[in-house]
């Protein structure tokens, strides 16, 4: 990506993103995917960088950057190898903190944004419930007004930070009547009396990051908590759903890109028959396949960030360009791992990490599957 003319104005951010990424995170990844957990000091050197506040305006001590020089640190963070803890960071930087500056009270913003900028409080988003993910509208979680304070009751799943949060952006229903109108969003404070972390999930990748269980019982918020207006939460969910599915998908586009590094670095090396690797044709057309992909996908998604850094509708290509890079980042780091051959399936080597890390990119966020309804639908608009 460095001389890439897309991100032209970013070199020099991208090269100090990338050194700091690896001099201070990466030599400590595989101990912590080991661990089952990455520590909090990794916001804290994020955070006295400034890159936790790219989307925040100066006013809450961020940078006031706009959503291209947020896809150049996607695409550069995500060459770390590790995605959980990669997309960890970005929930609570890119997604979570940038969707409270857009929508939540004067009042939230204060007490959350300077701290999420600096990494002393991490943020989580919650939608998923355990019988409601890509039919999101089917949550059962609700919001009921008692005086001027409401009272949150009901659990969520599969939540990001979610044992380390110290607040979550929660979506509940208001008013189960008023369909599409009826949702709304809350911040919630992890300390609040009634919260509670149920269970951390164990998975086949992103070991590093948590994943957890969230109850809400009976949890009581005042009117400063709201995101936005009551019956908002669709419409915020929506627009903060679009922005996270491209930093997956860019996301996504980093590790495909590493994974091609790693098995064109190992088939210029490996010999077999006399002859390095490479210069079977098979090998070759893997690799340039591995390419083609990459290249298609990049288009895709630049193309997507450049509608919505314009402000225009980018719904459909964000849909479009998940779908197909999410998808074929997978294919690609398989098809790193059929290069290196035994040690490709080793915990020695990275692309079996890529592989069950980059596995989660076509289910978060919304799935491949509904990327493609989305399409389908907006297309026979
Ligand atoms: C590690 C991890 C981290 C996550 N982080 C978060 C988070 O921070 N916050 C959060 O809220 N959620 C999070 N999620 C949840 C994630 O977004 C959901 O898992 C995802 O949206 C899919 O929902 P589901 O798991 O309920 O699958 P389901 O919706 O039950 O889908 C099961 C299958 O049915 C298919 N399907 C469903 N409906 C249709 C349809 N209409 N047409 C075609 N196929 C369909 C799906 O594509 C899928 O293949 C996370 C999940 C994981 C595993």
């Amino acid at each position: 990506m460095r001389g890439s003319p897309y991100y032209a104005d970013h070199e020099a951010f991208i090269d100090s993103v990338r050194k700091l990424s690896q001099q201070e995170i990466a030599p400590k990844i595989t101990e912590w995917e080991k661990k089952g957990r990455f520590p909090n000091d990794v916001f804290s050197i994020l955070g006295d960088a400034g890159y936790l506040g790219l989307l925040i305006s100066e006013e809450y001590g961020g940078v006031g950057g706009d959503y291209k020089l947020a896809g150049a640190w996607c695409e550069t963070f995500g060459e770390l190898p590790s995605v959980g803890l990669t997309v960890a960071v970005n929930m609570h930087s890119l997604v979570i903190s940038h969707g409270l500056e857009r929508f939540g009270s004067a009042e939230a913003k204060k007490t959350w944004l300077p701290r999420a900028v600096k990494g002393e409080s991490i943020g989580a988003y919650a939608f998923t419930e355990p019988g409601a993910g890509s039919d999101l509208a089917r949550i059962r979680t609700v919001a009921t007004k008692k005086g001027s304070r409401w009272t949150i009751n009901g659990s969520k799943t599969f939540i990001t930070n979610g044992a380390r949060a110290d607040f979550i952006l929660v979506l509940t229903k208001t008013d189960p009547s008023a369909g599409y109108g009826g949702f709304t969003t809350f911040v919630v404070d992890a300390k609040a009396k009634g919260f509670k972390v149920s269970k951390t999930l164990d998975k086949l990748g992103w070991h590093a990051s948590d994943t957890a269980e969230l109850v809400f019982e009976d949890v009581e918020v005042d009117e400063s908590a709201i995101l936005g207006k009551i019956g908002e939460g669709w419409t915020q969910a929506a627009s903060n759903l679009n922005w996270e599915r491209l930093m997956l998908t860019l996301t996504s586009l980093a590790g495909a890109r590493k994974c091609y590094e790693a098995a064109t670095l190992y088939a210029g090396q490996r010999e077999a028959f006399g002859k390095k690797i490479e210069e079977f044709p098979v090998i070759t057309h893997y690799l340039s396949e591995m390419r083609r992909k990459i290249y298609l996908g990049e288009a895709l998604a630049h193309y997507a960030l450049d509608l919505l850094h314009s402000g225009k509708d980018c719904k459909t290509y964000v849909a479009m360009s998940k779908r197909f890079m999410c998808d074929e980042a997978v294919w690609v780091a398989d098809k790193a791992i059929q290069i290196h051959g035994g040690y490709g399936y080793t915990t020695e080597f990275l692309p079996e990490r890529w592989w069950r890390d980059l596995r989660l990119m076509p289910i978060g966020g919304g799935t491949s599957e509904i990327m493609s309804n989305i399409v389908v639908k907006e297309l026979g608009r």
